[in-house]
């Protein structure tokens, strides 16, 4: 079999779906993995991801989710499963806050069908949530939640029906650019391509080989919390609802907490509560606690403020990675000085985009001018403002 003309580290959210997009442009890829995913030792593992269009980061993602959602669409008829499934999404914070002005101005400029709640509407709403006086919400009706693992595997699955090499439990210690491209050693062999994507996730400083590294590998605490009997926060009754809260009184930290909470699906696993920011850097590769004193007592105050109906519920604890830039947008494209290899890291929210970002980096790889404003994951920001 002739060298593939591109080699992919890491087959999750980035890799799994690079690789189905270049296999089907017909491009000899081969895609490499430490573990066999879906797996937990990474980014894409919890059972559900929420998916949202009117996006309070920035009008700029708005093209790129919606196509995502069309593709999604399309892996659900090709693949015969339900993978993402819709129960609205809120965004909860100060009016003059970037989270809710950010949802505001994204549905606006692309009209998204969404609602402006004041704190008392929501709370009648949907008595589970209570909002603190003086915020505001915004809804976007339409949104929704993806079956994590179930997307990993199905994105795989079709990637391989198109012609991808796919190998899993190798790890890749280290690349080199040599004369004929690039050179890959894993722990079982040596492979050989004209380009290679680094889609390692929280891994993937390990491999970049770069003196600036812009960036961290964060641990997020997520916890699995046992609603109260009924069907309170069950999807399709209770929105995925995003929060942005102002410090708290005493602390000595000037910036906004952000959290957020994913209902129930029907695998029964619990109502999903995590931290969305002030995470602690940590080493993937090194033992975690599942849970830290800090990360809990910073998670109980969230529920006693917004979701008392959790407090005190049973719940147990899991460890996933956000692989962080310093101003949260994803960095896209090739590595200073090497054309020929390319980077991928996603900022604690890339999952919904995965079918996007394949096409994307499909044409990166390819020399295709992507059709979509990429200047805000630029691979050089972050040296141009030195
Ligand atoms: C708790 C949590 C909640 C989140 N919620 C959302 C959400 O609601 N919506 C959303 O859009 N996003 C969400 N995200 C973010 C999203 O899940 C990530 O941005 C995305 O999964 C990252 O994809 P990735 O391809 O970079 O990493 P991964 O999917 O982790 O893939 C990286 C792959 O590289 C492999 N690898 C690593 N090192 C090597 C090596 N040396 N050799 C070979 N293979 C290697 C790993 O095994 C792994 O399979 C969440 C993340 C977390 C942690």
């Amino acid at each position: 079999m002739a060298s593939p003309d591109v080699i992919v580290v890491g087959l999750g959210t980035a890799g799994a779906s690079t690789c189905l997009a270049l296999a089907r442009q017909g491009v000899a890829v081969r895609g490499i993995d430490a573990f066999a995913p879906p797996h937990s030792h990474g980014s894409h593992h919890g059972l559900s991801r929420s998916i949202r269009r009117a996006y309070l980061e920035g009008s700029v993602y708005v093209p790129m989710v919606l196509r995502a959602w069309e593709q999604w669409r399309r892996l659900e008829r090709d693949t015969g499963q339900e993978l993402l499934v819709t129960t609205g999404n809120l965004t909860v914070g100060p009016a003059d806050g970037t989270a809710v002005s950010g949802f505001l101005a994204s549905a606006r400029a692309y009209a998204i069908p969404h609602e402006s709640l004041t704190a008392a509407e929501v709370n009648r709403r949907w008595p589970q949530l209570s909002v603190p006086p003086g915020l505001v919400a915004g809804l976007e009706t339409e949104a929704g939640i993806l079956h994590a693992e179930r997307c990993i595997a199905a994105l795989l699955d079709q990637a391989r029906r198109a012609g991808a090499v796919l190998q899993v439990n190798e790890r890749v210690r280290r690349w080199q650019a040599g004369r004929h491209g690039i050179r890959v050693t894993t722990d079982r062999g040596v492979y050989e391509a004209a380009r290679l994507l680094l889609a390692a996730g929280a891994r993937n400083s390990g491999l970049l080989g770069l003196v600036s590294n812009p960036l961290s590998t964060r641990r997020v605490a997520v916890h699995w919390i046992d609603p109260p009997p009924g069907d309170d926060f069950r999807y399709g009754v209770l929105p995925v609802n995003f929060w942005q809260l102002p410090p708290e009184e005493d602390s000595a930290s000037q910036g906004f907490r952000e959290f957020y909470c994913l209902p129930q699906l029907p695998s029964g696993a619990g109502v999903k509560v995590a931290a969305h920011n002030n995470l602690a850097v940590c080493d993937p590769d090194q033992p975690q606690p599942l849970i830290t004193a800090h990360e809990r007592s910073a998670c109980d105050a969230f529920l006693k403020t917004c979701l008392p109906g959790l407090v005190r519920q049973p719940a147990r604890n899991a460890v996933c990675f956000y692989t962080q830039t310093p101003d949260g947008d994803f960095w896209l494209g090739s590595l200073p000085e090497q054309p020929d290899v390319l980077i991928c890291a996603l900022a604690g929210h890339g999952f919904k985009f995965a079918p996007v970002l394949g096409e994307i980096l499909a044409d990166l790889l390819t020399d295709r001018r992507p059709a979509y404003d990429l200047s805000r994951s630029a691979v050089d920001r972050f040296d141009r403002e030195r």
